[in-house]
């Protein structure tokens, strides 16, 4: 296998040395036949996502194939002045100069894809790479082998093999990558994983991006709309059979707004998926047994005022709330990545930053307020990846709005100009004019010491 590998990544190299990814009109012309390739292959694509784990087909245009289709049209029409060098007004001191940012593509890029996402989160990244110049080798994730599969099998059509190529398989193909020497290595995955990365890759000081986790508080605030805030929640709490990153983990409510909120809930679950959601269409499953044990392992001894139905044969778990589970419990231990809501309430700003102090910074913080000085104090003390006022994960959408996590949920970030900007090196260039030196900075420096600190300080 590490032979392999070695071979494949020594053939990207030197597609890349040849100079033909430099070429911004090449590069256009793969990302628009991607585009075409992934329109005619949709119906295959949400199939795949459907086997995986009955990702409902709605939930897969939505959050897979016309998410990144709407982004690689925005790639396609912003990518020559993204690529342009661009021009910086210069320092006096380098008086006669003009002063440049070169984006330059880094050469060989390493991408390792998540399950819960396994479309979206492959291939995302990758037009970031593809667009600013770079070749990639791609490892989808093993346990949505269908999507990966298809993942495959569309990359093959558009991309030789030279430019990109997708390698499939587990733990040891990921870590036979790994022990390659890449220019930049792009991971989504959990903390755990994004640590054994950050480590194989030390030796080299390869840059990176790590797309992590961590537990997402969803602070509801005496005047929240409680009514909205509990269809909002419900939407992103279960989409995707809650197994998504950015999803509320934990609610923290005005102890005074609590039960009304439970009541909201439980409407808006049987508004979304009726009163058995297991034989909803638009309910998804969880991905494998690991995931459901673990999952139904934090229900053990909690109050479920909500859900908390299981059905292992089917990877089914009903969407369920935890009634005021102790911060020592399993499903308060680590990020829950599942069906499961946990709500705490609150009685002080005190007691609830509290809570939020026992975890490290999460990758999505959301507020429901409609007191506005509230929600700017929570964006003020908090630091977190990324959110939203009034709504959960859609802040995702937008194409302008970087994403990523900070501390442990992850570094740097990606989508629209940002992906195209984490995969490029900038590289700052001062172009002197040759018509006139000053001699300013040369010795003998004599008295010059003055005019060079007063301009040094000034400009
Ligand atoms: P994971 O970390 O188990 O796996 C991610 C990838 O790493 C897979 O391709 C897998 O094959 C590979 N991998 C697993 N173990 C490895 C090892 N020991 N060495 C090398 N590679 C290894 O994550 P997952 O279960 O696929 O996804 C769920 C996690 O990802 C959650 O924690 C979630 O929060 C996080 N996530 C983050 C984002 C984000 O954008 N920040 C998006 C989706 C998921």
């Amino acid at each position: 296998m590490h032979n392999k590998i070695s071979e494949l990544l020594a053939s990207q190299r030197t597609f890349f040395k040849e100079g033909k990814t430099k070429d911004i009109a090449f590069r256009i012309e793969k990302l628009k036949l991607l585009k075409s390739v992934i329109e005619d292959h949709e119906t295959e694509i949400c199939d795949a996502l459907y086997e995986d784990f009955k990702k409902p087909k709605f939930e897969s245009v939505l959050s897979e194939t016309a998410f990144i289709i709407s982004e690689l049209d925005y790639i396609v029409k912003n990518l020559k002045s993204w690529s342009k060098p661009k021009k910086v007004s210069s320092s006096i001191i380098n008086f006669p100069s003009s002063d440049y940012i070169y984006s330059e593509a880094y050469g060989a890029c390493l991408i390792i894809a998540p399950w819960n996402y396994p479309f979206q989160l492959a291939i995302s990244p990758l037009m970031g790479a593809i667009a600013a110049g770079n070749t990639v080798i791609l490892k989808p994730s093993e346990l949505a082998p269908n999507t990966s599969q298809i993942l495959a099998d569309i990359l093959e059509k558009v991309f030789p093999k030279e430019m990109l190529a997708v390698v499939q398989g587990g733990v040891p193909v990921s870590e036979a990558l790994l022990a390659e020497k890449w220019d930049y290595v792009f991971f989504t995955g959990s903390v755990p994983v994004g640590k054994i990365v950050a480590k194989a890759i030390a030796p080299h000081l390869t840059p990176s991006t790590l797309e992590l986790g961590g537990k997402n508080p969803c602070i509801i605030h005496k005047s929240a709309k409680v009514q909205l805030a509990a269809k909002r929640i419900v939407w992103g709490k279960f989409l995707n059979g809650g197994q998504t990153c950015i999803a509320p983990d934990y609610i923290l409510i005005d102890s005074k707004i609590k039960k009304e909120f439970i009541e909201a809930v439980q409407n808006e679950i049987t508004a979304a998926y009726g009163a058995k959601p297991k034989n909803s269409p638009d309910y998804a499953r969880i991905i494998n047994e690991k995931n459901f044990d673990r999952l139904a392992a934090m229900l053990e001894d909690e109050k479920c005022p909500i859900g908390g139905d299981l059905d292992k044969e089917q990877l089914y778990m009903a969407p369920t709330l935890v009634d005021e589970p102790a911060l020592s419990s399993k499903v308060m231990e680590d990020e829950i990545f599942g069906p499961i809501l946990p709500v705490l309430s609150y009685t002080s700003e005190e007691n609830m930053a509290d809570t939020i102090a026992n975890y490290s910074k999460p990758l999505a913080l959301y507020v429901f307020s409609e007191d506005k000085h509230f929600s700017e104090k929570i964006l003020e003390n908090y630091s977190f990846g990324g959110g939203a006022i009034n709504d959960v994960v859609v802040h995702i959408v937008n194409k302008k709005l970087p994403f990523g996590g900070v501390g442990t949920s992850g570094n740097g970030a990606y989508h629209g100009r940002h992906s195209f900007d984490t995969f490029s090196h900038k590289k700052s260039i001062s172009k002197r004019g040759t018509w006139l030196d000053v001699p300013l900075r040369c010795a003998p420096y004599g008295d010059k010491i003055s005019l060079i600190g007063m301009l040094m300080k000034k400009f």
